[in-house]
């Protein structure tokens, strides 16, 4: 018999501790609970499998603590089994970063009320503090994990299936109801993909979700309400591609899209209410915003309607 090396058990035991996304999403936002947060912004790319990111305005970390924070079994929560007996936190068993610095590359950034600055801090798989640097974030605490499970394929490939990638996100959605409904006061939000807009469901009932008028559907660039034919034309294609057989055509989807372009790439100064603009680089923004509504929508039938000479 053989004892197994402290990597192995590390890894063993990590990856029953951290088993989803969605598990992922719970042990970070219950820190952020634990810490005092009212405010706790959550952000996923690719369904949590390349980023996970929470960020709260908690109390932090204090620097003395931070060089054992992911640490397994150090916890600021409890002293001994007796603390149990009076638990008000949700975590105790010191053991939710350390198990996730296991199976995932780790940063945490923090900000106490004493620091003058914030420092965000690289893990490595042990816990351990891999490098630190200052950094611009306000007080409290944002943890990025990523790449969940790459060193663990089979269970990293078994949810990078469309379904099951769909299912956490749905799962995720549901833990953050949850606690806004037991913390009435926090304030919570949820951004999956940067992708900044809300579409009518593909095949939604067009008498609630769309519009004779074009008043509202939303579109902002760099968080300005604009007015943009072309992104319109798009827009509307997509939707009303899907009820190709409806009397109800000619009608305006209700969302919102946020496009984010470089500063420099945009005039806004076209007319005095600024409501027009003019994007450097417009064919490639269009692309963008048809690949994000054909991963929405679906492939359309007909092709694309051209895009007008500006
Ligand atoms: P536990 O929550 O059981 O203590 P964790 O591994 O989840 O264990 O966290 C370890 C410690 O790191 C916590 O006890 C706490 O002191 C600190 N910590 C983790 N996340 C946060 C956060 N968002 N804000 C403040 N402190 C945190
Ligand atoms: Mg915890």
């Amino acid at each position: 018999m053989k004892q197994l090396p402290p990597d192995t058990v590390r890894l063993l035991s990590s990856s029953q501790v951290i088993t989803s996304v969605v598990n992922v999403v719970k042990e970070l936002m219950e820190n952020s609970l634990d810490a005092g947060a009212s405010s706790i912004d959550v952000k996923l790319e690719n369904y949590g499998l390349d980023r996970i990111e929470v960020r709260d305005n908690g109390h932090g970390i204090k620097a003395v603590d931070t060089p054992v924070m992911a640490v397994r079994h150090f916890t600021s929560k409890i002293c001994s089994h007796e603390d149990m007996e009076h638990l008000e936190t949700y975590g105790f068993r010191g053991e939710a970063l350390g198990s996730i610095c296991a199976v995932a590359e780790v940063a945490v950034t923090t900000k106490t009320e004493d620091d003058d600055i914030s420092t965000q801090y690289t893990l490595n798989f042990t816990g351990d503090i891999l490098s630190q640097k200052p950094s611009h974030l306000g007080q409290g605490t944002t943890v990025s994990v990523l790449k969940l499970f790459k060193n663990l394929p089979v269970r990293r490939q078994y949810y990078s299936s469309t379904k099951k990638c769909k299912e956490e996100l749905k799962k995720v959605q549901e833990l953050l109801m949850a606690y806004a409904i037991i913390k009435p006061d926090l304030r919570l939000t949820l951004v999956h993909n940067k992708v900044n807009g809300f579409f009518p469901k593909p095949g939604a009932d067009h008498s609630s979700t769309s519009s004779s008028t074009p008043d509202k559907t939303f579109i902002f660039v760099n968080n300005r309400p604009v007015q943009h034919k072309d992104i319109m034309k798009l827009l509307c294609h997509h939707y009303i591609a899907q009820y190709l057989d409806d009397p109800g055509r000619n009608r305006y989807p209700i969302l919102m899209l946020k496009i984010t372009v470089s500063p420099s790439s945009l005039d806004v100064n076209l007319t005095p209410d600024k409501t027009q603009v003019l994007l450097l680089n417009k064919e490639a923004v269009l692309a963008a915003v048809d690949a994000l509504l054909v991963s929405f929508y679906g492939c359309q039938p007909s092709s694309d309607p051209p895009a007008e000479k500006d």
